[in-house]
């Protein structure tokens, strides 16, 4: 029997483990995002859920799992697939953000568990982290995603911008159209529903929001895209609900929010038209997530004080783990 170092490397790259993802796994930074991505496929083939989880991005919705149950979660999955194949259909290698496409040919029980995901990976003070992935079962090679040279840095909990009143937006130049063209690609790529300027680290009044409908069967569908420049929020109806909120500067915490069913919105479109709206349910609940969002307010603000001293250890531990950026 061969030593491990001997061995092909499980990332299929025909090179020998000890010359090609050993190294990585043994500590050393990948030089790029492909590299990354090649050993932590090793990774899982070879059960080395810590070199998983020390690789993925600080901010990752993973987070929300405690460590020792997402460890398991990362052996399971390693024990029960055999891990036939690795082809990379796409590599787009950009700062801070690099793109991967890659089929991973798999089985679990003799039943084929391939998939193809286009896989998002950025670059956090000097180290390459894998931030999140559109995924495709099988073989897809039609699988597309925003690409990641359009991909704006997040503003993630702790970053003062978050905090800051937004300024407003005079005339709508083509910066102001470039930059909302960024903001979208951002947002899809990160599969949000919403996205404020301040949250891209530019402390402008704009924000957009994909119009939430609500299905017969309590869904929810993502509609078309609008955007608010420069938006006033007024006549909030005495109602009030709560449900779930999640934010993308804030990944892997979610927490029910009570705010009014209906609000009416005032903004500039971005061909510079004044609209107005009257909006209910989620639609009225995004607006008024978003709004806060230019007033440097964030969803966890809005908490009663009990709830807010629950998810305080959890913020802290988010915000230590991006500053040091380092996820364990
Ligand atoms: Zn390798
Ligand atoms: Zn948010």
């Amino acid at each position: 029997m061969n030593k491990i170092e001997e061995i092909p490397c499980p990332c299929c790259s025909q090179k020998a483990y000890a010359t090609c993802c050993q190294p990585l796994h043994q500590g050393k930074d990948a030089p790029d995002a492909l590299a990354l991505m090649r050993s932590r496929f090793s990774a899982y083939a070879l059960g080395l859920a810590d070199y998983i989880i020390t690789t993925t991005h600080p901010a990752s919705l993973l987070y929300q799992d405690d460590r020792a149950e997402w460890i398991e979660s990362i052996l399971k999955f390693s024990r029960e697939s055999t891990f036939h194949n690795l082809e990379i259909l796409e590599f787009t290698p950009r700062a801070p953000f690099s793109s991967v496409t890659f089929a991973a040919h798999l089985s679990k029980k003799r039943k084929n568990t391939s998939f193809t995901e286009k896989s998002y990976f950025e670059l956090l003070n000097g180290r390459w982290f894998y931030r999140n992935g559109l995924i495709a079962s099988g073989l897809d090679e039609q699988l597309t995603g925003p690409s990641p040279e359009k991909l704006l840095p997040m503003a993630y909990f702790g970053d003062a911008v978050l905090k800051q009143k937004a300024e407003p937006v005079g005339e709508i130049t083509e910066e102001i159209r470039q930059l909302v063209g960024a903001m979208q690609e951002t947002m899809d790529a990160l599969d949000g529903l919403g996205i404020a300027a301040p949250q891209v680290k530019k402390s402008l009044r704009i924000f957009l929001i994909r119009q939430p409908i609500e299905n017969f069967d309590e869904t929810i569908t993502l509609g078309d895209l609008k955007v608010f420049i420069n938006p006033t929020l007024f006549n909030p109806g005495e109602d009030t609900w709560a449900d779930t909120e999640g934010c993308l500067s804030i990944p892997g915490i979610e927490a029910d929010v009570e705010r009014p069913y209906e609000v009416s919105v005032r903004y500039t479109d971005l061909n510079g038209e004044q609209k107005e709206e009257r909006a209910s349910g989620w639609y009225a609940k995004a607006l008024m997530h978003e709004m806060d969002h230019l007033d440097g307010i964030l969803f966890t603000d809005r908490l009663p004080a009990p709830h807010q001293k629950k998810i305080e250890p959890l913020l802290q531990a988010m915000e230590a783990r991006i500053r040091k950026g380092r996820a364990s």
